[in-house]
């Protein structure tokens, strides 16, 4: 990522400002994902900007952390650890040493608590959660204070000690830091800070018995780290306040003072984005894992051919906002296909073939002949190709009757062999259904390179590969995932919303003999039918397979016209 592709932005804005004024030295920034589910395009927004923000204070010591936010033992799991650092490097971003775990500082955050309490700024409720929810209020009526609020410092800290010693059970009593029940912004009606949970952690094991809430973690994760600016979505704006209380009131280490920004989440049409609709579809095999090339999931992204880069692009072009706002797909598959058309070879495969003989050719002809390897550029020259009596074409591109604009192959009609001769259909031959199963041309000699001779009107070039050297192939055609624009984001009814349609196999399909020996993870442009890419897991020369990223074209803005 260069510093001339990032726009500026009211975050960018921000953060210079504080480097001029010489508040930071540099911006530290960085991404904290829970370790509980795969990352997403929404997560690749949200690094774009913390790491993309880092790279371009690079010079003057900026780096981005990677924290694995995991200070909740019921709802984690290290499966997904590895794929979350994959993924970012998959992306371009380093984090370098700067890996860190939330929970490495329990200790820290427990010595914080504590501080609170004996400042008379957090008591120990022994309520239950019903209760204390009933004291909350609402937006118009103030809340209520806990019998326990004024309870002698002392106690709490009894009773604070008595939680983490595994005396009380689970929901038998909580810390909440004392600040307003009056507040308008309810997040500081005396909020929760600390509970009981007796699941084992993956880090601490039974070491500990109560764990911080996020929105005391979070401020003293960053405080720790000494983050200068921590970036994260909307929905934490009304946090904002509880942040800085946080940060003001606890024994943070000297010099640290992180701040809160919030900027607007990515949404996208036709996608669901919530790990936890992600994670039913895994679960229920509506799709065939995380990495589904469907999936919105960075490595399903990889998997379906979408280039790193193009990912990045697309992140960077939408911007970062206040607004809420929906990004239409077809931004993203555009950013694909741009990158795809620039830097992807030209390979010929026939999806659905039918059989084209060449009938003035002598048996066991074979001529090479030459086509561009991408004609975006011309410093790659071309690449050879052998043509044999008997080729494939695609079925659509013969018609026995065609309607009147067809450029393709019919009876009597001249086409272009895509590098090869002019050829004019002779024949074909179909079955008792009438279905074509073999079509007859005879070549124009001498049109390799130039036009046939005047009188006949060659209408377009058609994709072939030779029926002798042809190496059969699996093809997975995906589409959007989702059938409507944008589909219920609730789990009951998601379901309802998911395109039938969205992953067609094509068995029969036959690929230029180079292309089984291509590596895993290789794209390119399969002339006329579009952007494809070798699967990462399942190509074999033995068993070629490819996935298709996205067409030449936006089909969906055809349909909906
Ligand atoms: P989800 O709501 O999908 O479960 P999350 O916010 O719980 O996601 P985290 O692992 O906590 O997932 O997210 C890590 C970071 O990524 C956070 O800073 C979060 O704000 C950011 N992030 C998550 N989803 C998006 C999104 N759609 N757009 C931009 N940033 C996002
Ligand atoms: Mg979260």
């Amino acid at each position: 990522m260069t510093n001339e592709e990032t726009k500026k932005d009211f975050i960018r804005d921000w953060i210079a400002k504080d480097i001029a004024k010489g508040h930071y030295k540099a911006p530290i920034t960085r991404f904290p994902p829970e370790p509980n589910g795969y990352l997403h395009i929404g997560h690749a927004k949200a690094i774009c900007l913390d790491f993309g923000v880092a790279n371009e204070y690079a010079q003057q010591g900026a780096v981005c952390h990677l924290r694995f936010d995991d200070t909740n033992p019921c709802k984690e799991d290290v499966e997904f650890v590895n794929s979350i650092q994959e993924d970012i490097k998959w992306l371009g971003f380093d984090w370098g040493e700067h890996l860190y775990w939330a929970s490495d500082i329990f200790d820290f955050y427990y010595e914080c608590a504590v501080h609170l309490i004996k400042n008379g700024l957090a008591y120990v409720d022994e309520q239950d959660r019903e209760a204390i929810r009933q004291q909350r209020g609402d937006l118009i009526t103030p809340g209520t204070n806990s019998p326990y609020r004024d309870r002698p410092i002392e106690e709490s800290l009894a009773q604070f000690e008595a939680m983490k010693a595994g005396k009380f059970p689970e929901g038998g009593a909580v810390l909440r830091a004392k600040i307003d029940m009056a507040s308008s912004n309810m997040n500081m009606r005396d909020p929760v800070i600390y509970r009981i949970c007796y699941d084992p952690h993956h880090n601490t094991g039974t070491t500990w018995c109560i764990y911080p809430m996020y929105d005391f973690a979070h401020p003293l994760e960053d405080a720790h780290e000494f983050i200068s600016h921590s970036l994260c979505t909307l929905e934490f704006e009304d946090h904002r306040p509880l942040y800085e209380w946080v940060i003001e009131h606890c024994p943070i280490p000297a010099g640290s003072r992180p701040q809160q920004r919030e900027f607007s989440r990515l949404n996208i049409t036709y996608t669901v984005m919530s790990k936890r609709l992600l994670r039913s579809m895994v679960e229920e095999g509506l799709v065939s894992g995380w990495d589904d090339p469907r999936m919105p999931t960075i490595c399903g992204m990889r998997r379906r051919g979408y280039p790193a880069k193009a990912v990045v692009d697309f992140c960077v072009g939408v911007g970062i906002t206040k607004f809420p706002a929906i990004t239409d797909v077809a931004r993203l598959e555009n950013a694909v296909r741009s990158e795809l058309n620039t830097h992807a070879e030209r390979r010929m495969a026939v999806l659905n073939p039918l059989k084209l003989v060449l009938t003035n050719l002598p048996d066991g002809h074979e001529e090479e002949v030459e086509v561009a390897i991408n004609p975006e550029k011309e410093e790659l020259g071309n690449r050879k190709i052998t043509l044999t009596k008997e080729v494939w074409i695609e079925q659509d591109d013969f018609m026995v009757e065609p309607p009147k604009k067809y450029k393709r192959l019919s009876p009597g009609a001249c086409v272009r062999l895509r590098g090869g001769y002019c050829i004019v259909c002779t024949d074909y031959v179909a079955d008792a259904d009438g279905k074509v199963t073999e079509v007859h041309a005879e070549i124009l000699p001498g049109t390799i390179g130039t036009n046939p001779p005047e009188g006949i009107r060659c209408k377009g070039a058609i994709h072939w590969v030779s029926a002798k050297y042809g190496v059969k192939a699996e093809v997975r055609l995906y589409d959007r995932l989702f059938k409507n624009e944008t589909p219920a984001n609730d789990p009951e009814t998601f379901r309802d919303d998911i395109n039938p349609d969205s992953l067609t196999v094509l068995t029969n399909a036959v690929v230029e003999p180079a292309l089984a020996q291509a590596a895993p993870e290789f794209h390119c442009q399969f002339e006329r039918t579009g952007y494809f890419v070798t699967d990462r897991y399942d190509h074999s020369p033995e068993h070629p397979v490819f996935n298709r990223a996205v067409g030449l074209r936006d089909s969906w803005a055809k349909m909906n016209k």
